[in-house]
């Protein structure tokens, strides 16, 4: 290629940088993406989300084929785990979605430069190839290089035996006993794929409760039904040490606050206790760039770093570490370089766990709006009182609504239950539009829906649901 020159080079073709670059490439910019997979889509389509929600499927079309079929008058006879095939179904998916990307380059005239990239100087990305190193200048860089497993002290990943989520997706056996270390929602998908591939799963949080930042109420019954479907959990405790032994991984476990250690043995440790923003060997400290104590890079309310012309988006600055923030921070940045305005409102963010029942978020927590003192008040509805979530035998759950007590706009929504992960957006999109939650209770539902427990917790906030 030798030297090149663009008016944006994006270093990272996860969501956040592949979707920087396309939009920036529709507004008009020369556009190139450095990426140092053989892929493009980054974590999210390569070893995260895409991986990890083929499986759930498929995970949960086998559980509900042995256990969820019966109750419907629907016998099976017979019925067999191909995990090959079911890890190279996933596969497709992956390679499908990666290459879609692919085409959406090609369509939007961006060059791919395969290859690791460094900021060698404002405006001066040099990228490691396989056929040497290339100098790309731009007048715009975007670093958007995403994140990697948090590493455990004393607990040493090789990706067979201890292995990150990535290893998760692809073990080539079923394990007797996986210990998943962390209770955040990358722990439990994985925990639930494999408890109902047919694995004992314990899982170790050192907190004393599952998914921090999810709303109390909802995180305390999510964890009372992953009881019910087999999930063993141990809070309030921490992983200190792995010793591999011929037989498989011995764990040395402690209280949270300190005391008597405990053996705990497995074939299998996943550590899922969270992820840190990938910056090495990018060359931040050479040009300047600043990132904080936790080595999140600092941007302004423009994604600007310190340094002019470098921005930064996704999982490598602060905020939550999702797929959807990532793309939305690269829409807005890549109009910002453009010479648009633009923003991203952080209070209507969805979170979501794609268990079953699937959890989902959106705002402020009961917790947090006490915290800040806000007077607020609350809607519920059970989905036990939901005709279609009857209809589908998915009775599970609630949807909780919190408004303003003043002035009733909605602050945040949480929802356990059937296909809370899209109920939810029904909430986010009243939020963009600073709803009331008598908006939504006024608003024609279709009928049998499980979105009408959402009008019925919007209802309850006036203290008025109709089916309950
Ligand atoms: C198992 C798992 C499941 C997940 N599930 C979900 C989910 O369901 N929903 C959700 O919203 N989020 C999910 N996430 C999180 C989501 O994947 C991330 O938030 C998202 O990928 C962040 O996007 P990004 O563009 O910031 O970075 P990334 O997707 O991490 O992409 C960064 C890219 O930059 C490349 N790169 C890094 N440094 C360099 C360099 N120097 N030169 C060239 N290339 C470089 C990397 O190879 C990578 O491809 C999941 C994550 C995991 C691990």
């Amino acid at each position: 290629m030798g030297n090149a020159s663009f008016d944006l080079v994006v270093i990272g073709a996860g969501p956040g940088g592949y979707v920087a670059a396309i939009r920036a490439a529709q507004l008009g910019l020369k556009v190139a993406c450095v990426e140092q997979r053989g892929a493009l889509g980054g974590t999210c389509l390569n070893v995260g989300c895409i991986p990890s929600k083929a499986l759930l499927q498929s995970s949960e079309k086998y559980e509900e084929a042995r256990h969820g079929l019966e109750k419907h008058g629907i016998s099976v006879k017979g019925l067999k785990l191909d995990l090959p095939a079911m890890l190279a179904r996933k596969d497709k998916v992956v390679k499908d979605l990666t290459g879609g990307v692919a085409y959406l380059f090609k369509k939007n005239k961006i060059d791919w430069i395969n290859g690791r990239g460094r900021v060698a100087a404002v405006g001066k990305v040099v990228v490691a190839t396989e056929a040497g190193e290339v100098e790309v200048n731009a007048k715009f860089i975007l670093i958007a290089t995403g994140s990697e497993s948090m590493p455990l002290p004393g607990v040493e990943i090789d990706e067979k035996q201890i292995v990150t989520s990535t290893g998760a997706l692809c073990l080539p056996q079923v394990p007797n006993r996986l210990v998943v270390v962390g209770a955040g929602y990358i722990g439990l998908e994985m925990g639930s794929v494999w408890q109902r591939l047919g694995s004992d799963v314990t899982v170790v949080e050192f907190l004393d409760r599952i998914t921090p930042g999810l709303d109390g109420e909802v995180a305390k019954q999510f964890e009372r039904v992953l009881k019910k479907q087999g999930l063993a959990f141990k809070l309030g405790t921490k992983v200190t040490k792995a010793t591999k032994t011929p037989a498989g991984v011995k764990l040395t476990l402690e209280p949270a606050q300190g005391g008597d250690t405990e053996i705990l043995e497995c074939d299998v440790v996943l550590v899922a206790i969270g992820r840190r923003p990938y910056t090495e060997g990018l060359g931040l400290e050479s040009v300047g760039v600043q990132v904080d104590n936790r080595g999140f890079i600092r941007i302004d309310e423009n994604f600007q770093t310190n340094i002019e012309g470098i921005f930064a988006i996704g999982d490598c600055v602060p905020g939550p570490m999702l797929a959807h923030k990532a793309e939305d921070e690269g829409v807005a940045c890549a109009e910002i370089i453009a010479g648009e305005t633009a923003h991203v409102n952080y209070d209507a963010i969805p979170g979501i766990v794609y268990t079953a029942p699937e959890v989902a978020g959106v705002g402020k927590t009961e917790e947090q709006l006490k915290e800040d003192g806000v007077s607020f008040r609350v809607g519920k509805f059970p989905f036990t009182a939901n005709s279609r979530a009857k209809a589908t035998m998915e009775t599970e759950g609630f949807v909780k609504i919190i408004a303003d007590a003043e002035t009733d706009r909605v602050l945040g929504a949480h929802i356990i239950g059937p296909d809370a992960g899209t109920l939810i957006h029904e909430i986010v999109v009243g939020m963009e539009f600073g709803a009331a939650a008598e908006d939504i209770a006024r608003t024609c539902h279709g009928h049998p829906t499980l979105n009408e427990a959402v009008k019925e917790a919007a209802l309850a906030v006036e203290g008025r649901p109709l089916h309950i």
